[in-house]
């Protein structure tokens, strides 16, 4: 990959890529759109397709995570994707398991809170293998998802603290049309579960109303306990946790008015889903 990515910047083409863990949706498709039409005609794209070890922790889904890789390939095939860069284990952390991996990526500021708080390797995982995939793939461009918007903030603050010479664009959520942000763990959902994963948009759009029609910033207490009595309705929900804030320096906020933004997490069943928005 790092040859071929070699060869295509000394012929002057632009390299896109969109860095995912396969069983790819609808998402990751927007993503690829976006990324061909960042690099323009001439341009090459990238798709990687790893589920990254280092970013789960001990009793998350590593081992059920859904994989598909004969369909994903179909997939960027279809979506005119020029390669797909699927490792191994094996090749991504070589002599792993021999004490021979030891270097990591650690952002310090932006993910400490939320997903940071509640997963506490999971950010040095990401960090360290979108670093090592732009250090493989060398893309001019990078696309993540708004899905993931502390991930997001996180890469952005990284390819600037880095020097990484990479531009980091961040695409739209895509939704089912009941407004469950698409995931490859939506998967997981079955029967009753997947009405009731519908909570964390209708948790997002309660809270966007209670903020649109109040006439000065609302208590972010308030809202979370909203969002604590919608989520206990629905009979195998658990709230993970709802945070009001600042969406560039994901700083927390006391007082939550239009602007902020909303992220929370939901166990429904077994299945964490996360969701985020801008109120
Ligand atoms: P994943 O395969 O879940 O690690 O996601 C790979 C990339 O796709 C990440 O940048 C995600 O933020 C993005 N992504 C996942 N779900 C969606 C979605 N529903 N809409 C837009 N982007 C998404």
């Amino acid at each position: 990959m790092q040859r071929l990515a070699r060869d295509w910047r000394r012929e002057g083409v632009e390299i896109g890529c969109v860095p995912t863990m396969g069983c790819l949706h609808a998402g990751h498709l927007s993503l690829i759109e976006r990324a061909r039409r960042e690099a323009g005609p001439g341009g090459r794209l990238v798709v990687s397709v790893y589920v990254n070890p280092t970013q789960f922790g001990p009793r998350e889904d590593f081992s059920t995570y859904p994989r598909d890789l004969k369909r994903d390939a179909r997939l960027c095939r279809e979506a005119g994707v020029d390669v797909l860069f699927a490792p191994t284990d094996e090749q991504m952390y070589p002599g792993a398991f021999e004490e021979k991996y030891s270097t990591y990526v650690i952002e310090e500021e932006l993910s400490r809170g939320m997903e940071g708080a509640s997963r506490p390797t999971h950010f040095r995982g990401v960090t360290t293998i979108v670093a090592k995939l732009f250090n493989i793939i060398q893309p001019h461009l990078a696309v993540f998802g708004a899905k993931d918007y502390q991930q997001a903030a996180i890469i952005e603050r990284m390819a600037k603290n880095l020097n990484f010479p990479v531009r980091v664009l961040v695409a739209p959520t895509l939704r089912e049309e009941d407004g469950l942000a698409m995931s490859s763990r939506n998967k997981y959902l079955e029967g009753e579960l997947r009405g009731e994963a519908v909570v964390l948009w209708r948790s997002i759009e309660k809270v966007r109303a209670a903020v649109r029609s109040a006439s000065r910033p609302v208590p972010a207490g308030r809202l979370k306990t909203m969002v604590q009595r919608l989520v206990r309705s629905q009979a195998h929900a658990r709230l993970d946790y709802v945070e009001f804030f600042e969406p560039e320096s994901l700083s927390p906020l006391a007082k939550v008015g239009r602007g902020a933004h909303i992220a929370l997490a939901v166990f429904v069943g077994e299945t964490r889903l996360i969701d985020n928005a801008r109120l």
